[in-house]
């Protein structure tokens, strides 16, 4: 089996069955509890930098906010919905959102937001390019 290509290292690991099996990649700081999203070495409250460590972040949230792009950077097709995502470790996370029609009754704010996986873009050899995005939890 090919092994699937991430867009970035360091973001998140992926699984090379279901879409939904990867994870993100954080940082807690063990003194403080503080949960960091991308992972950093030093602890943004407290400024420890021995006692960090990676976890992984949950594979829910909430939709804090979003946006329908009517006009798309290269690798993309406009319309599309990007949005930022709230987690249970009050990390906020911005991302594409999938699943749904890119209008504005497809997306509530407060609503259940599940993780997946799919290619955001191609390389230049053609080869999809994976991330992280998030999906409407109700729709499936
Ligand atoms: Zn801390």
């Amino acid at each position: 089996m090919e092994e699937k290509r991430k867009i970035v290292e360091g973001l998140f690991e992926l699984s090379e069955g279901l879409s939904e099996a990867g994870y993100l990649v954080g940082s807690r700081c063990k003194k403080c509890q503080t949960v960091s999203y991308p992972k950093r070495v030093i602890c943004p409250n407290c400024l420890e930098d021995r006692e960090i460590e990676v976890t992984r972040l949950s594979q829910v949230g909430r939709l804090y906010s979003y946006s329908i792009n009517r006009m798309a950077p290269e690798g993309f097709t406009a319309p599309y919905i990007t949005g930022r995502v709230d987690l249970p470790e009050h990390v906020r996370i911005f991302s594409v959102i999938t699943g749904c029609e890119p209008d504005e009754d497809a997306l509530q704010i407060g609503m259940e937001m599940a993780l997946v996986f799919e290619p955001l873009r191609q390389d230049a050899a053609g080869n999809d390019l994976y991330s992280y995005k998030f999906k409407p939890l109700k729709n499936g």
